[in-house]
Order: structure tokens, then sequence, then C-alpha cells
């Protein structure tokens, strides 16, 4: 693997609430995503410590293959 292709090692989420930006760890996202057997049609999400919001990924590809878009649900 090259030097560009290992760069992007983070998601881009935005809190739903104040749509503040926030750049998570993949590695964080995806252990995240292994522990949540839940609903699969909605992604790992984490609360905004700032106001206490909803922060949803801007674009995530989950570990079982679905792939969840921001623009999807707004
Ligand atoms: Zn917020």
């Amino acid at each position: 693997m090259g030097l560009n292709q290992s760069r992007k090692q983070s998601v881009s989420y935005v809190c739903l609430t104040c749509h503040e930006k926030e750049e998570i760890r993949l590695s964080v996202v995806r252990d995240f995503d292994l522990m949540d057997d839940g609903d699969p049609t909605t992604p790992p999400m984490f609360s905004w410590e700032q106001c206490g919001g909803e922060m949803y990924p801007e674009y995530y590809k989950g570990v079982h293959g679905m792939e969840y878009k921001l623009s999807d649900i707004l």
C-alpha cells in the first residue's frame, strides 16, 4: 500500500444538530460497528460533546458492506 492510500484513516462525522464536523479514527468507528449487532440500517453513531447532538458519518462503508451517507438522511 502506498503512502497516499494509507493516509485516509478517519471518517468525517457531522453533528445533526449544529452541523459541526469531526474526524473520527477509522479504527474507532470499526470497533464501534463490530460491537453493534443491532440495526444494520443505521451506522455507528456518536454523540457530539459540544451540544449533545448525534453525529452521522458523511460517508462510511460498514464492516458488513453497508454504505451510509449523510446525504441519504438529509
Ligand atoms: Zn451539535
